[in-house]
């Protein structure tokens, strides 16, 4: 069985709180469909985050593109048939990671797209960086290929919710009072008329679980691997 299961390709450290859920996804998912001993064949190259953050910080989209595009290289190097990014917000570079290699990227965004679009979802609230929030790379992949009419929350709302998941999320503090003020953004995004709402950073899932929210929550960590785990199960 094993020699035939396609090797996922993981590009995490993104941070690396939320590759360990990835690791954990991947995993209980192949357990889960082949049974027994089996576990899923990865390769991961996990990159330095604050190198990552600092290019964000700078706006310097195609310096942090080009210090993925290099660690996409070496995933592919290491024997990869397709490629994960675990993570929502530098899926802005995609263009430049998949033009460096010659695997295919499984992009979050459609991930999470088809899962909506299955589950009769039309109206979706999204709660991520400031980035995925306001650029268009994942918003209007979204409403273009799927459909999908796109929320984000007001301004202030969006710096808070951004603030925690640079400040706590991603260094691993998950507080009870965040929680709480996920909940209530999401509770304010229900009222606003949102289906579900994606919880369109890969951390997030970490706080908000599905019992804090009173609509469906689409965590992207979580389909991203489970497509993943279609994609290398995919025939066997
Ligand atoms: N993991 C986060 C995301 O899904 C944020 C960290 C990053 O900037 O990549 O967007």
């Amino acid at each position: 069985m094993n020699k035939s299961m396609r090797t996922i390709g993981l590009l995490g450290g993104m941070s690396w709180q939320s590759t360990l859920s990835y690791y954990r996804f991947l995993n209980e998912a192949v357990a889960v469909r082949l049974s027994g001993l089996h576990s899923a064949s990865i390769a991961m190259v996990s990159v330095d985050f604050a190198g990552i953050e600092a290019c964000q910080r700078r706006d310097d989209w195609v310096g942090a593109g080009e210090i993925l595009a290099g660690a996409a290289r070496q995933v592919e190097a290491a024997g990869a048939d397709f490629l994960l990014i675990g993570t929502n917000t530098m899926h802005c570079v995609a263009g430049q990671i998949e033009a460096a290699i010659s695997i295919p990227l499984l992009h979050i965004a459609d991930a999470t797209g088809e899962t909506l679009v299955s589950r009769g979802h039309k109206r979706v609230g999204l709660l991520g960086t400031a980035f995925t929030m306001q650029q268009p790379f994942y918003r209007e992949r979204l409403s273009e290929r799927f459909g999908l009419d796109v929320m984000v929350p007001d301004e202030p709302t969006r710096r808070e919710v951004h603030r925690i998941i640079y400040e706590e999320l991603c260094q691993g503090h998950f507080l009870t009072e965040s929680r709480q003020r996920y909940a209530e953004i999401i509770e304010t995004l229900r009222s606003e008329g949102a289906e579900a709402v994606i919880l369109g950073c890969t951390e997030i899932g970490l706080l908000v679980r599905p019992e804090d929210a009173g609509i469906p929550l689409i965590d992207t960590a979580l389909v991203h691997a489970e497509k993943a785990v279609d994609m290398a199960l995919e025939g066997l």
